[in-house]
């Protein structure tokens, strides 16, 4: 045998398709439909024609100057995108969202995609004998890290509404000297806990155990547990740029928690990958960081045709969640969600569906722009007749 007994054991995850036969509204991978900001396209352009020597040299490994515009971001805006103020380019928190102390680069970690920056997290939170908790529907790429590094984990189901039933969580976590992990708000139900359930949560947890609190979808409406990184040393919010930041091209995720938590997971980068991000993306994101107030205006408008779809998949008969992020969870009596999916296909629009026993029945439906939810309109109405 070629391979190592590790790599023949080995699930990998299966991403939201990307077919090329036809141009596809593709709207099953929860991208963000608009582009990043013009700052962003400028700043790259600017590098590549003026620093070409820069793309000869090493990038600076630890992203300073990325941890610093993400840290100022998030002073700026409050930690929740579509909910923040914009006033004449200019934008301040919600009150609910604001942070009450400042976020310092020290308290960032980023890396090539929140994926890659899971990785690390898990690699320096648990182990053989540190098993982790998680919902038994969530982001399907922790079970593939659990494989990956041999982790113990234990599914909870989710409770009859989907929401995550934390008390069963707190009881199955309690002891291991583990920790749980969980997307808040959750995929792909899109349902949310709020910070003050979350903080329940950590008060009745041992300080041994870890959190990791996965916000990729925040900025569409959830609550942030960032406020509370300063009371719980033993708490990590993970992030990305994939999602409300209209970059999952340019990979970049990142972590926000005490700094001595960043110091463990960064020795981790360091012992597998010095330069996880490379120059153009470092330039990228900062310049995207910079401006906060164009995707403030981009997760508003998301938030709100999610809104207006979620009443309209109800008028066709589905029964959808009430989703705070950029997608929709909806199943329809009489229709398997695979066969919804293939017959949305057929008109030439992607969107997902599960093969996972207890969710067959449902697809989720990634929110784009005006004009492409108008066409999937048109398309469930003929299916739906
Ligand atoms: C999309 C997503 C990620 C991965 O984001 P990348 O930064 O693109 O790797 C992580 N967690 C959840 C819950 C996601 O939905």
């Amino acid at each position: 045998m070629l391979t190592s007994s590790r790599m023949q054991g080995l699930h990998p995850y299966v991403p939201g398709e990307q077919p090329k036969d036809r141009d596809y509204i593709k709207i099953n991978a929860n991208e963000n439909p608009y582009p990043p900001s013009p700052e962003v396209q400028k700043a790259v352009i600017d590098f590549v024609q003026n620093h070409p020597e820069k793309l000869g040299v090493y990038p600076d490994p630890d992203s300073n100057e990325l941890h610093a515009a993400i840290a100022d971001m998030l002073n700026k805006t409050g930690s929740v995108l579509c909910r923040a103020k914009v006033e004449g380019g200019k934008v301040t928190p919600a009150p609910e969202d604001k942070i009450p102390f400042t976020v310092t680069p020290e308290m960032i970690y980023s890396g090539n995609g929140s994926d890659e920056v899971l990785s690390f997290v898990f690699y320096a939170f648990f182990d053989s004998s540190k098993k982790f908790v998680m919902p038994q529907f969530t982001y399907s790429f922790y079970p593939v890290y659990a494989g990956f590094y041999n982790i113990p984990m234990d599914n909870v189901p989710l409770r009859a509404d989907w929401t995550l039933d934390t008390e069963e969580m707190l009881k199955r976590a309690g002891g291991n000297k583990g920790g749980i992990i969980f997307a808040n708000p959750n995929a792909p139900t899109g349902l949310g806990l709020t910070r003050a359930q979350v903080r329940e949560m950590l008060k009745s947890a041992s300080s041994d155990e870890i959190f990791i609190v996965d916000e990729a979808y925040v900025d569409f409406g959830g609550e942030s547990c960032i406020p509370l990184i300063e009371e719980f040393k033993n708490l990590v919010i993970v992030r990305t740029f994939s999602k409300s930041l209209c970059g999952a091209g340019m990979r970049l995720g990142y972590i926000v928690a005490n700094p001595e938590l960043v110091n463990v997971v960064t020795t981790v980068k360091n012992s597998v990958n010095h330069f996880p991000i490379d120059a153009v993306a470092q330039v990228a994101g900062t310049a995207a960081c910079l401006n906060p107030a164009y995707y403030a205006e981009c997760a508003k408008k998301v938030a709100d045709e999610r809104d207006s779809f979620y009443n309209f998949l109800k008028d066709k008969g589905f029964y959808v969640l009430k989703s705070q992020t950029n997608f929709l969870f909806a199943k329809k009596d009489g229709i398997a969600g695979v066969d919804l999916y293939r017959r949305v296909k057929e008109q030439g629009i992607l969107i997902r569906h599960f093969n996972t026993a207890g969710i067959e029945d449902f697809v989720r439906i990634t929110i784009g722009t005006k004009d492409q939810m108008e066409k999937l309109k048109i398309a469930i109405e003929k299916i739906c007749l």
